[in-house]
């Protein structure tokens, strides 16, 4: 039996989410974006009870 590839989601999609360091709830994703200097990817995560988290990686 095979196994197509494309219904499995993107392994990258499963580290997005973070978890809110006061709550512990999910924050959604409220900006994306690149940051042209360095070329890190800079997410703006805002949770539901105020709490935001950034996140800048690099790319692979
Ligand atoms: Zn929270």
């Amino acid at each position: 039996m095979k196994i197509d590839k494309e219904q499995l989601p993107p392994p990258q999609t499963q580290d997005l989410r973070r978890r809110c360091p006061a709550c512990a709830a999910f924050p959604r994703l409220a900006l994306s974006m690149l940051n042209p200097t360095n070329g890190t990817t800079i997410r703006l995560y805002e949770c539901r009870c105020g709490e935001r988290i950034w996140d800048e990686r690099l790319p692979k």
